[in-house]
């Protein structure tokens, strides 16, 4: 069983004749254990068809699996408690609370969630993420590579099956999004985690083990072991 799959996916936004249709006919799977990223032109679908895949957003018409869970038909109750405990996400602006540390910015979810944190789990995420010695830092006293590290440790602590990252090095220089994308590799091999990335950045794709490209709303290719050039 794929981590994620799609089937036939359409999403049409708006009617008549404001209509755009934003993904056409998406069939494709993402491995469990595999680091995919998702390329494409600003206005391919790429942010749709990461919202889909999350549920965050619903599809016009297809299918789509988190494991073996359909999540079309879902209410919001079942999508809520979905995102919750399988789904972890990166955002470009890190989105971590101002007043809270480090420390407690990553255990966030967790207790939201009710579920308390494995200690040697914490251990082995702070130690591989290079936060040891930051946890009682707040996010104004880190660097943005530094941020967005807390941003992929609050993801990874709560062992969601699937983490989503959307432009994760947007706001970073290239060193920061290379330790980000460095550590994110190393989490999904070292551990077995799926992540599926949406970049337009052929450097960050050339971290991913496999690469799907959209144009207008279709995937018109993949590429496994890309290079930077490869994607280029
Ligand atoms: P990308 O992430 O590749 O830039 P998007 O998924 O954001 O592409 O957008 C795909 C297409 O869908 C674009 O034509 C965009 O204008 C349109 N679109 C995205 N979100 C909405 C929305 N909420 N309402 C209407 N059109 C939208
Ligand atoms: P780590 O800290 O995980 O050892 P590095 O940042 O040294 O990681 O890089 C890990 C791997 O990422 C290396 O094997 C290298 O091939 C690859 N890598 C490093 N920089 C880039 C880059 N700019 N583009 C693509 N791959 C890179």
């Amino acid at each position: 069983v794929a981590a994620v799959s799609a089937v036939d996916v359409w999403k049409v936004y708006g009617s008549g004749e404001a209509q755009v249709m934003a993904l056409a006919s998406i069939t494709t799977r993402f491995e469990k254990g595999r680091f995919t990223a998702i390329m494409g032109p600003s206005g391919s679908g790429k942010s749709t068809l990461m919202h889909c895949l999350a549920g965050l957003d619903t599809v016009t018409r297809g299918m789509i699996h988190i494991g073996e869970t359909p999540l079309t038909g879902m209410n919001d109750t079942q999508l809520t408690k979905l995102r919750r405990n399988q789904i972890g996400f990166v955002f470009q602006q890190f989105n971590l609370l101002p007043t809270l540390t480090a420390e407690e910015n990553m255990l966030l979810p967790l207790s939201i969630a009710g579920r308390k944190v494995d200690p040697e789990w914490f251990e082995t995420i702070v130690t591989t993420v290079g936060l040891k010695d930051r946890l009682g830092h707040r996010p104004t006293q880190l660097s943005g590579g530094q941020q967005q590290r807390v941003a992929c440790a609050r993801a990874l602590l709560a062992r969601p099956d699937v983490i989503f990252a959307d432009e994760p090095t947007g706001n970073l220089d290239s060193r920061a999004g290379a330790d980000v994308l460095s550590f994110l590799r190393n989490s999904v091999h070292e551990h077995g985690q799926t992540i599926i990335m949406v970049t337009h950045d052929p450097v960050a794709a050339s971290y991913a083990d496999h690469v799907i490209f959209l144009a207008d709303g279709r995937m018109v290719d993949e590429l496994s072991a890309p290079t930077a050039e490869g994607v280029l």
